[in-house]
């Protein structure tokens, strides 16, 4: 079972932020600013490693970021924002579904969270 393709199918309750044929976003359950939403593809890629090496991958990364855009735009996210991809276990990925968190709604500080 991964956690979020259950998400995306709607067998796990979500807030949604944006959603197109190929990704859905939704906000993180335990957010670190004022906007938290982690960008995901609908077909499974355990992580970026993955995708790089799918056939359709090129086309997911980018619908990925044409989402992170409509993240930003919906968020008001003008002034700035940060993309975070965390891959494989010492990467600290917790859900082996590949995701972008895009964070935001603060100045954030230089440093990596
Ligand atoms: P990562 O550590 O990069 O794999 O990120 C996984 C993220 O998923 C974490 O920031 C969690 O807070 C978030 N998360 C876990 N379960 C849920 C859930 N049911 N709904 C929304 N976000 C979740
Ligand atoms: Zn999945």
């Amino acid at each position: 079972m991964c956690l979020f393709c259950e998400i995306i199918k709607g067998n796990i309750p979500s807030t949604l932020v944006y959603e197109d044929d190929m990704t859905y976003c939704f906000r993180d359950i335990n957010p670190v600013a004022p906007t938290h939403v982690l960008v995901v593809p609908k077909k499974h890629f355990d992580n970026i490693r993955d995708i790089a090496a799918a056939a359709d991958g090129a086309q997911y990364l980018s619908a990925c970021s044409k989402a992170i855009d409509e993240v930003a735009k919906l968020e008001g996210l003008d002034s700035g924002f940060r993309v975070i991809n965390n891959c494989g276990e010492d990467g600290g990925q917790t859900v082996m579904h590949l995701h972008f968190h895009v964070i935001g709604g603060v100045k954030l500080t230089e440093k990596m969270i």
